[in-house]
């Protein structure tokens, strides 16, 4: 306003000292794309090993299918990953007949990820994990590029990253105990897995109780079909110390979800009901906020855009995962900062972890690494 101002009356900027002298460092060399390197996309199935046999409403399983992605160019490597809880339909077949569809070996600029990932959509009816994970392994190479972790290059204060919730998932009282006591002292917020009768959620709440005095998150899975129930659990699960309720009813029941919304004061955040950006308009009303997960809306560039209409219908944000290596959840990680809410415990809950990235404070903080792109290092 004050340039403007002295412009307008006539006054000279030069003398006005904004302008004069110059930065006493030279700039740091950046990557220069020159046109003649070519990406390499590269894929391998690698089922994941689960530390405990995981149950929610509607199944139990001990390993989840994944696909470990990477994407060389000129000497560096991107790596990548897609996840596939069966509950979501895609199968370790689809997600490489989705890769072997994507060739990047068009593109010889790397950092035009908006065209690729454009490029990607246009090829139609690709997994949105297979999309995940290229997208996840161009940020990974866009990074170590400019070599600067993505946290810092958007942007974002590593310092005020949330608090994961680990989750707690359906099992005897026996075992929830146990989990529990587990997780007890590590973690300033657990979640735990209902949506069964409301005698199994009541005996599950008062298993971990029993433990702990910690906040509590739930997750329903859609698992109340009725809104009456719902309601009545979701004022039991107030007096228990719940601080939130994730996907209550069935993810197309978006009035009924806002009837209840109307009478409780727990915030209430999609999951199932929303993939991608063009979902968020029709929550508003019906939900506080959105689970935002890397393998669901097709990775960070998609994630980022999720974030900012979100905040702008005035609705909060977590980041949630599916069971995958620290690739993926560190991916996620690196979007954390100022978010409301983070479910990022996937790589906890594996045995055969790849790599090692983002890792957590004594209270379950999320600490992001410092590295380049993503910041992984393979173990
Ligand atoms: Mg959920």
């Amino acid at each position: 306003m004050k340039m403007a101002a002295a412009g307008a009356a006539g006054v000279s900027l030069a003398g006005c000292g904004l302008f004069g002298g110059k930065g006493k460092k030279n700039l740091p060399k950046a990557y220069k794309v020159d046109g003649s390197a070519r990406m390499a996309l590269s894929w391998e199935p690698y089922e994941l090993q689960l530390r405990h046999t995981f149950t929610v409403s509607s199944y139990s399983r001990s390993t989840t299918p994944d696909v470990q992605v990477r994407i060389d160019y000129d000497g560096f490597t991107g790596y990548g990953e897609a996840s596939m809880p069966p509950y979501l339909g895609h199968t370790v077949e689809s997600v490489c007949e989705s890769l072997s569809r994507i060739d990047l070996a068009k593109f010889s600029d790397p950092f035009q990820i908006e065209d690729i990932l454009a490029y990607i959509d246009s090829l139609g009816g690709i997994a949105p994990p297979a999309k995940a994970a290229v997208d996840i392994a161009l940020h990974d190479l866009y990074g170590k590029l400019l070599a600067q972790p993505l946290w810092r290059i958007w942007g974002l204060n590593p310092a005020k990253t949330p608090h994961t919730t680990f989750t707690i998932g359906i099992d005897t009282p026996e075992v929830v105990r146990e989990k529990t006591k587990e997780a007890a002292g590590k973690f300033s917020i657990l979640k735990v897995k209902v949506g069964q009768s409301p005698e199994k959620d009541h005996a599950m709440i008062e298993a971990v109780r029993s433990v702990t005095d910690v906040p509590l998150a739930v997750d329903a899975n859609q698992g109340w079909a009725d809104k009456f129930d719902a309601l009545g659990e979701i004022y039991w699960l107030q007096d228990h110390g719940v601080v939130m309720v994730e996907q209550p009813m069935p993810k197309n029941r978006i009035q009924d979800t806002a009837w209840l919304r109307e009478r409780v004061d727990l915030p209430i955040f999609a999951d199932e009901s929303v993939q991608g950006v063009k979902d968020i308009a029709r929550l508003r009303g019906a939900f506080d906020g959105i689970n935002i997960k890397l393998m669901k809306c097709g990775g960070l560039a998609e994630a980022r855009k999720m974030i900012a209409v979100a905040r702008s219908y005035g609705m909060k944000v977590m980041l949630g995962c599916m069971t995958e290596t620290s690739c993926a959840v560190t991916a996620a990680a690196q979007i954390s900062p100022g978010v409301d809410f983070a479910d990022l415990d996937g790589n906890l809950l594996i045995s055969n972890d790849r790599f090692r990235g983002v890792t957590l404070d004594r209270n379950g903080r999320l600490i992001l690494p410092d590295g380049p792109g993503l910041g992984l290092e393979l173990v």
